[in-house]
């Protein structure tokens, strides 16, 4: 693989980030996926509109413009001849003597990379996904894209460990989000319950875009928040990211939800989503 690091691209045994660099050191770096397919980006303007959003909120600064970040984007799309997968990108502080206050002169770094993978036609989308409940033990700034995924990594492990393929995060009785991705509800009366933006959760941008699908099908969309119970009792559940798309949840805490069975809104929004994720491509 070719990666990308501050203004080079190298073979991936061959790229160097320093010891100092604040990304390593304090998890002060914003990273951003987006989606390939067919050579090329997913709905990847906004993308970098959250990138700059959440620089922006740690007062970090990028090392170039977005269009010349994108320009790279492209670049290592053709180098790396990806078909099929992910684009990952990392923004940090850059490299200073280690001091808890942010260092006056740094210059950020950024780095890149590739993954190859089918995200179209997966075993998930076909047959859905098991979630069990954790509590939520994450940061309050969650609406900012930082690479302090320790949390979200502990949840996933303890849902793997618990048979399940994902964990949905409960915080005072409602689930906040899954641990990479945003958490939705069909209701029995049909409808779609997703928790409202804040900076509880990240602000999906696979979630903005179903969100308007749903809409744009007559689809009633409610944004609140709800409880396990509620899953529990619901039609439908379904996931969105950038990596998965919509993908439905199929067990909540051990039980099927209704017959087990992916729902018929999850899967007609995936394949919405899907239309407008290859009429977005750059
Ligand atoms: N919530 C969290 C905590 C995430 O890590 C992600 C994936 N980055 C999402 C939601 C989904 O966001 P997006 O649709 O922009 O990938």
């Amino acid at each position: 693989r070719i990666v990308y690091v501050n203004g080079e691209f190298l073979p991936e045994d061959e790229a160097k980030i320093s010891v100092f660099d604040r990304g390593f050191l304090f998890a002060d770096a914003i990273y951003e996926v987006s989606t390939v397919l067919q050579g090329k980006l997913v709905d990847n303007a906004a993308h970098l509109a959250r990138l700059q959003r959440s620089v922006d909120a740690l007062n970090m600064g990028l090392p170039c413009s977005l269009e010349e970040i994108e320009a790279i984007q492209l670049e290592m799309l053709k180098r790396n001849d990806i078909n099929e997968g992910g684009l990952y990108l990392q923004v940090t502080r850059g490299a200073a003597d280690r001091d808890f206050a942010f260092p006056k002169d740094s210059k950020p770094s950024l780095v890149m990379f590739t993954q190859s993978r089918p995200v179209i036609d997966t075993a998930a989308a076909q047959n859905g996904i098991s979630v069990v409940t954790t509590p939520d033990i994450r940061w309050q700034r969650r609406d900012i894209k930082t690479v302090g995924l320790l949390p979200a990594s502990m949840a996933k492990q303890t849902a793997l460990d618990a048979g399940a393929n994902d964990a949905w995060l409960v915080e005072d009785g409602f689930i906040t989000e899954g641990t990479s991705n945003n958490a939705h509800i069909v209701t029995k009366d049909g409808v779609l319950l997703t928790r409202a933006l804040s900076n509880k959760i990240l602000h999906g941008i696979t979630r903005k875009a179903v969100l308007a699908l749903a809409e744009e099908t007559g689809i009633t969309v409610e944004e609140r928040s709800f409880t396990p119970d509620e899953v529990s009792n619901a039609a439908e559940a379904f996931i969105t990211s950038a990596s998965m798309f919509v993908t439905p949840v199929v067990t909540f805490n051990g039980e099927p939800i209704v017959d087990g069975k992916p729902g018929k809104v999850a899967k007609r929004l995936r394949e919405l989503y899907i239309a407008f994720a290859l009429k977005s491509l750059k």
